[in-house]
């Protein structure tokens, strides 16, 4: 799935968890080796072949995660009949359409088959073709660190208990190496055993972060109607997680067609998002920018309240000139997220969007009379 294999790899992300693994691995095999010996007791080789197999497991899930990949919509997609796309949003950017449960990544820059989330460990999307290499890598390495921190933590007990022992004394290097080791791997069990945790229960419910949002959203719409919003894509637990998790960890489908519950069809869920799309044009607002926006994430020259509100989000910031016209569509006491238009040298229209101070615009009202930014009187 992937082009250029190094360029998924050369990333702060992998990196990062490449080494955390490794570190690890090598301290719990030196600790093994030495408190609880593989070659002198059964347990102890059961112990260690345990690990091993879990370490590895970790490793190949995670490297196939990367690679694999979630299953990137082919470009300029448009469905088998093609008077369905009036289902279906449009991206501008694979200049096709989005199939049922895919979402343009930013970072990726490709439609996302059942998209469920951008993770940076592995520099790639989390979708529908990588999703059951992802939550195999999340269980070993959550099973892996227990073992990891069980044998490390008994090797420390044993060496600070000062009783003769059978090995060589540590030196203090080592000694630290283990303790920093032991901290790793209880941040990795808390932390991606959460992860985990809702990793799973996404697949039991079959529904991605990002359609638990549309969902929640399409709830919101309908609240004190007679009309219930139906989820269409979870057919019993049982049902769900035959979909995901196999032995050899390959989805079941093509990441296009998708089953449903009765009383619903492919495109419930994508008729319910271009709902919410109409929804969110009507409520937008035209602002015209006044001062320059930088883009950066923390701008210094907009006052105390913009630096210390800047949205907890990796969605981006936009950099605006004065006179842009911005289409806002969420507004924050201190920061706006808008669209703004505008065609690239080839002429074709892109649309750039992100956050930026809201002492940069001015809403425009008909007839070009102005309000003036809530923010100067705060
Ligand atoms: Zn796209
Ligand atoms: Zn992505």
């Amino acid at each position: 799935m992937c082009v250029d294999p190094l360029k998924k790899i050369c990333h702060w992300g992998p990196f990062t968890a490449l080494a955390i693994i490794k570190v690890i691995t090598l301290m719990t095999i030196h600790c093994s080796r030495q408190w609880w010996p593989p070659q002198e007791s059964f347990s102890g080789a059961v112990n260690f072949i345990i690990f091993f197999c879990l370490s590895g497991s970790t490793l190949f899930h995670f490297i196939s995660a990367i690679y694999e990949g979630p299953g990137y919509l082919p470009l300029k997609w448009i469905p088998e009949k093609a008077t369905d796309s009036q289902y279906l949003q449009y991206c501008s950017v694979c200049e096709g359409y989005k199939a049922p449960r895919s979402h343009h990544c930013r970072k990726c820059r490709r439609c996302v088959m059942k998209m469920d989330h951008h993770c940076p460990w592995i520099n790639n999307c989390v979708g529908h073709y990588n999703h059951c290499h992802f939550v195999a890598f999340l269980a070993s390495a959550v099973a892996g660190c227990c073992v990891s921190t069980f044998t490390l933590v008994s090797w420390v007990m044993t060496v600070l208990s000062l009783r003769p022992v059978s090995f060589p004394p540590p030196s203090v290097f080592i000694l630290i190496l283990v303790i920093f080791s032991i901290g790793l791997s209880i941040g990795v069990i808390l932390a991606v055993g959460t992860l985990l945790y809702f990793q799973l229960l996404s697949i039991v419910k079959n529904r991605t972060e990002i359609e638990a949002w549309i969902s929640e959203k399409a709830e919101y719409r309908r609240s004190g109607t007679e009309d219930k919003f139906i989820y269409p894509y979870s057919k019993g637990w049982r049902f769900n997680v035959q979909q995901v998790l196999t032995w050899d960890c390959t989805p079941v489908g093509d990441g296009i067609h998708w089953p449903v519950i009765e009383g619903c069809d492919q495109y419930t869920l994508t008729r319910e998002q271009l709902a919410q799309k109409k929804d969110k044009r009507k409520r937008a607002k035209t602002y015209r920018i006044i001062k320059e926006a930088s883009g950066a994430r923390l701008p210094i020259t907009h006052g105390c309240g913009v630096l210390r509100h800047s949205p907890c989000t990796d969605e981006p910031r936009i950099k605006l000139k004065v006179g842009d016209i911005v289409t806002i569509t969420r507004w924050r006491k201190y920061w706006l997220f808008g669209e703004k238009k505008e065609d690239n040298e080839n002429g074709k229209q892109v649309r750039a969007r992100g956050w930026f101070p809201r002492t940069c615009a001015i809403e425009v009202i008909e007839n070009e009379t102005y309000s003036s930014p809530s923010t100067k009187s705060d």
